[in-house]
């Protein structure tokens, strides 16, 4: 296990949560703090470590087996592995159930990571976990929108008990720059039927919340 890894700046990776399955909205100017000690590629593989790990007690708390993900797949632009039917976008990062993967564009994310800090790797992996752990538990949905805000509750619960757990140590500001990334990520209007919807910015503020203050159970 790596030491602590630093929660810079939350902001940019929520930016990235509005786009899974989707072409992102592009980087937004923001102010960024010192950058971290780990290069990106650590930070990608800290992300992922530590999400799965806490994934894994979770399942096994309850008895349950969980199943880690076959691949964890950096692409570039529209080089990345297909799912089903669907080509990989650039700008993007996603979970692919048939392939039981996570994938995303490296350039992107690094050039968030770059221009806004090290926390949009650690809130866009926790969130296509999310979609992982839906697809083991079979949690059924009708809407999009609803696997969507669960996704950023789970990828909340999971920051939360990182942060809890001294794994990863938050930074005063954080949970505010959270909110205010949240509110630019959401969804302009609330066409919940739209079977691309993220939920609007009040909605995916409240998920996110309800899963950093009462933990994964309560999502
Ligand atoms: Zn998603």
């Amino acid at each position: 296990m790596r030491p602590a890894a630093r929660l810079l700046t939350l902001a940019p990776a929520l930016l990235l949560l509005a786009s899974c399955g989707l072409a992102g909205p592009g980087p937004r100017e923001t102010s960024m703090d010192a950058a971290g000690a780990d290069t990106f590629e650590q930070d990608v593989a800290t992300a992922r470590t530590l999400t799965e790990a806490f994934w894994k007690d979770r399942f096994a708390r309850q008895g349950l087996a969980y199943r880690p993900i076959s691949a964890f797949i950096p692409y570039d632009g529209r080089s990345g592995p297909r799912c089903g039917d669907e080509s990989p976008v650039p700008n993007n990062a996603f979970y692919c159930p048939a392939g039981h993967f996570i994938a995303f564009d490296r350039v992107w994310m690094e050039a968030l990571r770059e221009e806004m800090g090290d926390g949009s790797v650690y809130l866009i992996i926790p969130h296509e976990f999310g979609h992982a752990v839906q697809a083991q538990l079979r949690t059924e949905f009708e809407l999009n929108v609803q696997v969507e805000l669960q996704a950023d509750c789970y990828a909340g619960g999971t920051l939360s008990a990182l942060v809890e757990s001294g794994q990863l140590i938050a930074q005063p500001g954080d949970a505010d720059e959270l909110l205010l990334s949240l509110e630019a990520a959401g969804d302009p209007t609330d066409d919940w039927l739209d079977p691309s919807a993220h939920g609007t910015a009040e909605q995916r503020q409240a998920a996110f919340t309800t899963g950093y203050e009462n933990g994964v159970g309560a999502c």
